[in-house]
């Protein structure tokens, strides 16, 4: 199953490793073919390579629209060795077999991330690399097929791995056929996604979507399910290109968590002081402003203590030693952090377990763009909820307007029960959750459920009151009826925000007048599953 490798076709953007490349396929006595600008660095560095041009007989043309699609080359990539009648064709039309394919394509995604305008995109869609990778993948029973930058070194492994004559196994051929089809896939998913946005199609009939793995994980939710990660190309700030100072390899749920965490702690702003996200199964167990970065995460931890033991810990800003101290009194899975100072790095050090993450700045909870879900048998697309709101957004429906102080926290409310599993209930006093609800069936449990907590909370700590006295909710939907409300008043809360839009919100209103609530609607809903 071995293939010889004779001679090789170079055509790159990406010129990354090429000289290096170019010096090993010489020593290897491959003969090299390649198009203007590679054939141009290549012979620079002195490595002797000929031009696909004078392979062809045809210039390149129309600002390189027009360089490798020739029947030259494309027979070269796709005759079959062993079969004698195209055997015969290469004979007959002067066509010599192109064993080894290395390109990479027309940067396209990176004129997208730059926001490049229309005709630049058009340019940059590569016509010819894909149809020679495609060839040379089809043909990868002789054919080598290299289209990564990263795999040139297995690729030269591969060459010297086979005695004195350069040549390729079968199975490597095949594993980088399945690569290149990859690219060309996303390639093609990237180009009619940016069409789909460009024409403003926002639910073209037909959409792909690619991802590119960035890890195998040693199992899913639970250990007798098979797991990976692959990242979307977005480079969106988060998890996915966060740096990993140390720890264990992160699960699955430590990606999802960390992610939940890292997303809710972005709301709040650095310019606006530090924040910390404390989650649990994709839920918030604390979030708290404060002072100092320690401040904030105290607070965060005294919302719900005993939930917070083996959670992720997120911070809006630099994470330093006093803090990673106060972190590290319990058993904390994953931290997460847009900058970590060095002391807090040495203070982790000694707790070997814990996974610890830099993220390259927050992540923008602005930004739209699409989130999907799978379902039996297809999968659900949606813009992000990247809904936000300002105090000029609310609307105050009761007798008594809400302090300023008051609409401080009913924003930090609402703004952590973005992110809280529906039915959401949130309390908050002071900038800090003092009462967590998370993904109950009634409003009216979540709302029992984040009191009784509080309460907990408050004999734990020998506090007079629980914390929800005094405190402002927020309900990621309306109360549909007056039960959800009253509870949370019972639990203590003094004001109220919500979406409003029930068919009873005059019921509810009343309600709120009744047991002396402020309340605010907000006209958005922030439902999470
Ligand atoms: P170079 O820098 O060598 O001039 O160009 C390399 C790039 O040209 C590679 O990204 C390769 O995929 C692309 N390419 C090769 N042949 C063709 C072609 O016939 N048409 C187009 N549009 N691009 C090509």
């Amino acid at each position: 199953d071995l293939a010889p490798v004779r001679r090789a076709l170079i055509s790159v953007s990406d010129k990354t490793g090429l000289i290096d490349l170019a010096r090993a396929l010489e020593s290897l006595k491959i003969e090299i073919l390649s198009t203007g600008g590679s054939a141009k660095a290549i012979r620079e560095a002195g490595v002797a390579v000929r031009d696909v041009s004078e392979l062809t007989e045809f210039p390149e043309m129309m600002d390189g629209r027009v360089k490798t699609l020739h029947p030259k080359v494309h027979g070269g990539l796709l005759a079959l060795r062993d079969n004698g009648m195209h055997v015969a064709s290469m004979a007959e039309h002067g066509i010599v077999p192109i064993d080894l394919l290395v390109v990479n394509l027309y940067p396209f995604e990176a004129a997208l991330a730059r926001g490049a305008g229309y005709d630049e995109m058009i340019e940059n869609i590569d016509i010819g690399g894909p149809a020679m990778i495609r060839a040379a993948a089809k043909n990868h029973a002789f054919v080598t097929t290299v289209v990564d930058v990263q795999d040139y070194g297995a690729l030269l492994e591969e060459l010297k791995a086979h005695g004195d004559e350069a040549q390729t196994s079968y199975g490597f051929r095949q594993k980088m056929a399945q690569i290149a089809y990859a690219r060309t896939g996303a390639y093609d998913a990237a180009v009619s996604t940016w069409m789909a946005s460009a024409i403003g199609e926002e639910t073209p009939r037909r959409r792909v979507f690619a991802g590119e793995l960035k890890q195998t994980l040693r199992y899913g939710e639970n250990s007798h399910q098979n797991a990976a990660f692959y990242t979307d190309g977005s480079n969106r700030p988060g998890v996915a290109v966060a740096e990993q100072l140390q720890g264990k390899e992160l699960s699955y749920n430590n990606f999802n968590d960390t992610d939940a965490a890292f997303e809710l702690v972005s709301e709040f702003l650095p310019t606006d002081g530090p924040a910390v996200a404390i989650i649990k199964h994709a839920n918030p167990c604390g979030v708290a402003k404060g002072a100092t970065m320690k401040e904030a995460y105290q607070k965060a931890f005294d919302c719900d203590r005993t939930s917070a033991f083996g959670g992720i810990v997120a911070l809006n800003g630099a994470l330093d030693g006093e803090t990673a101290e106060a972190i590290s009194e319990i058993f904390t899975e994953v931290v997460i952090a847009p900058a970590i100072h060095q002391e807090a790095k040495d203070i982790f050090a000694r707790k070997k377990n814990l996974r610890l993450i830099l993220a390259p700045g927050l992540a923008n909870t602005a930004e739209a763009g699409l989130a999907w879900k799978q379902v039996s048998g297809g999968i659900l697309v949606q813009d992000r909820d990247n809904g936000a709101l300002t105090v000029d957004d609310l609307k105050v429906v009761t007798k008594i307007t809400p302090t300023e102080a008051q609409m401080l926290d009913l924003l930090f409310a609402w703004k952590v029960a973005k992110h809280v599993k529906s039915n959401a209930i949130v309390y908050v006093k002071d900038g800090a959750t003092v009462g967590v609800g998370a993904g109950q069936m009634s409003r009216v449990d979540s709302a029992l459920i984040a009191a009784k907590k509080a309460e907990r909370m408050a004999q734990a700590l020998e506090l007079p009151q629980p914390l929800t006295i005094g405190s402002a909710v927020a309900s990621d939907a309306f109360f549909p009826f007056a039960d959800g409300l009253l509870e949370a008043a019972a639990a203590g809360a003094t004001c109220v925000i919500q979406p409003g839009g029930s068919m009873r919100d005059e019921e509810v209103i009343a309600a709120a007048d009744e047991a002396g609530l402020a309340m605010v609607f907000t006209g958005m809903r922030h439902f999470r599953h």
